[in-house]
């Protein structure tokens, strides 16, 4: 769910605090304004009532004179007031309709108690209004009505509350898309380390999660981590020199036995079972020995992932020259062994390992194809990196075996009493490993199997590759 993202989250907290925010400044900044001009107009409306009081006082039984007075100095209709004065319920004067017609000037209804001397306002409908009572030199009360238009006012504050009812949102809107930028910008070295964690592998022991310039938690995440990695790295170390160490051990008395084994049979000929029982154990002395050379290269690869050798090998004449080698194999089970396809493909590498790539993948295809089959090599280039594929028209795996064979002691039929101990194609991976590139295989049971190994092409970086090349034409290296 969106929602449990930290982003979203504190995203959709902050847009409903101002949400919130928002709604209070707008009903403050609406009733500040309604309050202001209401305190201000009615102020300046008592002050003018005192004026027309002022200028009316001797014209009071002048009926024309009143209104010329009046109409002259305040100009109501125009002005968009109401000016009504009375004495003692008798209307002496009063406005003609207002310009911008906002308010019936016949009628506005008369507050009550405005024999009141104290000023009173209301506001009735569009128009805002203030009574003032003065009293004449006969003792009189003479009522003083001055109104104003509240419409202007309306529209400004109208026009406030649209203004601030579509820019909150706009605001609202820049504000969650900042924060939502902001929040990814600070979860960034999380997405860093997730990505480091992600390619990490024993290849490169010694890669650790990017730490620096981070939120301090995160960095204390990613440093815990990081030490995490430094006890597994030493563990694991640990385990393959331990391994490493006990193969070694073995291979001394191994050879030792071995050589006594080999010493016997060759001699004085044995009673038949006695033949036998040393011919056994002189066979399993040398799948013992291969065993134990083979643990013995897996724990030498290990040590070499991360190191990458950088001498050029061409994988095509390393082809050639290992295929006649092992041209002898193929001869006996009359498999047709082809000559590699291709073009000459030159990739960075330790020769004597890739070599032992292409022996381990001949003497499968040719091991696990019936007599008569075809074994078919081809060298190419695949972007940065430069392929061998091994291609037979034997047995097949089927595909559930597939991603497994390059496992540890994995074989596919243990029990037909297959001759490796599935050792081989885990030291072809851990070899590509160590170069930087891969292994796999497509096959289809009773097809044949297609096997590709993928290294790096030798000096990518072209200042590299200059020097290289003329280094390795030096060598006889194409
Ligand atoms: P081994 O040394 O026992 O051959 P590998 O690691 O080389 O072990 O191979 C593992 C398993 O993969 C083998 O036991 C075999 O069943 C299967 N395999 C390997 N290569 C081929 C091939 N070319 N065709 C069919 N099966 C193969």
């Amino acid at each position: 769910m969106i929602l449990r993202s930290v982003t979203s989250r504190l995203v959709l907290l902050y847009c409903l605090l101002l949400v919130l925010l928002g709604a209070v400044f707008l009903a403050f900044t609406v009733f500040s304004f309604r309050h202001y001009t209401n305190e201000t107009i009615t102020s300046n409306l008592a002050i003018r009532a005192q004026e027309i009081w002022n200028v009316s006082q001797g014209a009071l039984d002048q009926p024309a004179r009143l209104t010329e007075v009046i109409e002259r100095r305040f100009s109501p209709q125009s002005e968009d007031r109401f000016i009504r004065i009375a004495a003692g319920g008798r209307l002496l004067y009063r406005s003609g309709q207002p310009s911008d017609g906002s308010f019936d000037a016949a009628r506005i209804p008369v507050l009550p108690g405005s024999a009141a001397s104290n000023p009173r306002s209301s506001m009735m409908g569009n128009l805002i209004m203030v009574s003032r009572a003065f009293t004449t030199a006969q003792g009189g009360t003479v009522t003083v009505d001055s109104g104003q238009s509240y419409q202007f006012a309306q529209t400004v504050e109208k026009e406030l509350a649209t203004s601030l009812f579509v820019g909150l949102p706009v605001l609202l809107l820049a504000a969650a898309v900042a924060g939502y930028f902001l929040m990814r910008g600070a979860l960034a070295p999380v997405e860093a380390m997730i990505n480091a964690a992600e390619t990490y592998t024993f290849n490169e022991p010694h890669k650790r999660l990017p730490t620096v310039d981070s939120e301090p938690r995160i960095e204390a995440l990613g440093q815990a981590l990081n030490r995490m990695l430094d006890r597994l790295d030493n563990a694991y170390s640990h385990v393959s020199r331990f391994s490493a160490d006990a193969a070694h051990e073995l291979r001394t008395p191994l050879t030792i036995i071995r050589g006594e084994l080999e010493l016997v049979a060759a001699g004085e000929k044995q009673p038949e079972d006695v033949e036998r029982a040393f011919s056994n154990a002189l066979e399993e002395m040398t799948r013992l020995s291969a065993l134990v050379d083979n643990l013995i290269t897996l724990s030498r690869m290990e040590s070499m992932w991360g190191k990458r050798s950088h001498a050029a090998v061409d994988l095509k004449e390393l082809a050639e020259e290992t295929m006649e080698q092992m041209g002898l194999l193929a001869v006996e089970k009359q498999i047709s062994l082809m000559r590699p396809q291709g073009p000459n493909v030159v990739v960075a590498g330790d020769r004597e390992r890739l070599k032992q790539i292409l022996v381990n993948l001949l003497d499968n295809a040719i091991k696990y194809t019936r007599d008569g089959g075809e074994v078919s090599v081809e060298v190419g280039m695949d972007g940065e990196n430069g392929f061998v594929t091994v291609e037979d028209s034997g047995i097949g795996i089927d595909p559930a075996h597939q991603e497994r064979v390059f496992d540890r002691f994995y074989r596919v039929f243990p029990d037909r009493g297959e001759v490796g101990a599935g050792l081989g194609l885990a030291i072809v991976k851990s070899i590509c490993q160590a170069h930087g590139g891969t292994a796999s295989v497509r096959s289809v049971p009773e097809i044949g199997s297609c096997f590709k190994i993928e290294i790096p092409l030798f000096a990518p970086d072209k200042k590299m590759a200059a020097a290289e090349t003329a280094a390795a034409s030096g060598r006889g290296i194409p």
